[in-house]
């Protein structure tokens, strides 16, 4: 019985009242990347398990352990998806986007799904806003994109988020890079932790981000891949570098940011909050040039980034930003008696036609009961309808908050006269605030 009152564990319910933050943040994302020319791409929760071994590879954690893969009816094996890059990928080979206009620019906001270990304070279904820019090899590009979570932090009040980037080479210049990095921690390969041991052959770039503290120490003196980079790559972080100065983003080059597959290529960046503790990258992107060619496309350079809207949240709180004020019901229409209900309902309904948020009694309450409700949802105004009010065709609209009345006539004069006082409200409103500013 208790499972049936119970969410999945690592899942978690977003109740009416705090749906309008999660919208608020939606809606701001979406709309911030739409200034920079991506538009919304949608696309399934689940995918072939196969799409997501390709692309975000056989060999990572999320492969091995934390994917929700299971047999459908039709004997084939689904996976709920991990992250949203490969299947913007994939969508963009299936429908041929690019052979239309390059750069091709897609955002998204979607649940991703990952069995992750629950101590790790981590959802196991968690929400992802990203981008995805196929076909520019231009620093621009890179600029653009960082600028983009630049842009949205801002927009949203989010204060105390410090930008990191790197370089980690591609095809031309890595390999030059491993070999100097497997001769630096085969010398002291005993004091490893066995993961790290591990990944010395296949991916010794991973230890440099290995959250194990005597690695984290052996790391610290590795080479950097910077001082490997070939004279294309080298220009090209450059070239972003100045970029961003010239846009008045502030960085630090952090050489430790790495990716452990070979489709990563040149920049990588992440955005890290002070805020939320170990946990604090809230933004993670850059370039991987060599996935659309590996999953048989045509060879396309390609960056993008994901943030978690959960962290985005949870740093949003932590640092003061505003949220807009809920949008609460303009009109409560209380009535007495079964005619006056009648009426409530017909005035509600047109009220609603005129883009009005309007609500009246549902619950037979008693009028005093009905005024009580009204102030718990917040009405700006309110009516009450009796018999008194239907035999003279007047009433009363008191305004919620000063208390203030004015007589309306209950005819076809009714809807624009509640407008008029609404209009009027508004305006008094903003010269408040213009006075307090003033002040
Ligand atoms: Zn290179
Ligand atoms: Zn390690």
């Amino acid at each position: 019985m208790a499972l049936l009152t119970k969410a999945p564990r690592g899942t978690q319910d977003v109740l009416p009242s705090q749906s309008s933050r999660w919208q608020y943040v939606e809606a701001t994302l979406l709309n911030t990347a739409r200034l920079f020319g991506f538009k919304e791409i949608r696309f399934p929760t689940f995918e072939h398990t196969e799409l997501f071994i390709r692309s975000v590879g056989d060999t990572t954690d999320v492969v091995q352990k934390e994917m929700y893969t299971f047999t459908d009816k039709g004997d084939r094996s689904i996976t709920l998806r991990p992250e949203g890059t490969a299947s913007v990928v994939r969508t963009a080979l299936e429908h041929g986007l690019l052979n239309d206009a390059l750069p091709m620019k897609a955002s998204y906001v979607i649940p991703c799904f990952r069995y992750e270990k629950p101590q790790a304070g981590r959802l196991r279904e968690f929400h992802q806003f990203g981008v995805e820019m196929f076909g520019s090899q231009s620093p621009n590009a890179d600029a653009e994109v960082i600028g983009l979570v630049k842009n949205c932090f801002d927009t949203l009040g989010i204060t105390d988020i410090a930008l990191e980037i790197n370089s980690i080479g591609c095809p031309e210049c890595r390999p030059k890079y491993l070999k100097a990095l497997r001769e630096y921690f085969a010398a002291r390969q005993e004091e490893l932790c066995p993961t790290c041991q591990e990944r010395l052959e296949k991916n010794p770039m991973r230890i440099l981000d290995c959250k194990s503290p005597v690695c984290h120490d052996i790391a610290k003196d590795a080479p950097t891949g910077l001082e490997y980079l070939c004279q294309e790559c080298k220009e090209h972080f450059e070239g972003l570098k100045k970029r961003l100065e010239l846009m008045g983003i502030e960085y630090t080059v952090n050489p430790r940011i790495v990716r452990g597959l070979d489709y990563y290529t040149k920049t990588v960046f992440e955005f890290i909050s002070q805020n939320i503790g170990a946990q604090g990258t809230v933004c993670g992107g850059g370039r991987y040039d060599g996935l659309i060619g590996q999953m048989g496309g045509a060879p396309t350079p390609a960056i993008g980034f994901a943030m978690g809207l959960e962290r985005l949240l949870l740093v949003m709180d932590q640092c003061g930003a505003e949220f807009p004020p809920e949008q609460g019901c303009d009109v409560y229409i209380g009535s007495m008696g079964e005619a006056a209900s009648l009426k409530a309902v017909e005035l509600t309904a047109r009220l609603r036609e005129e883009g009005f948020s309007a609500e009246c009694d549902l619950m037979n309450r008693s009028v005093k009961a009905q005024m009580k409700y009204a102030d718990k949802i917040g009405a700006r105004y309110s009516v009450i309808l009796g018999e008194n009010e239907l035999s003279t065709g007047a009433c009363q609209l008191k305004n919620m908050k000063n208390r203030e009345i004015t007589e309306l006539k209950l005819d076809d004069s009714f809807v624009d006269a509640v407008y008029q006082q609404i209009m009027h409200s508004c305006y008094m409103d903003l010269e408040d605030s213009v006075e307090k500013m003033e002040l």
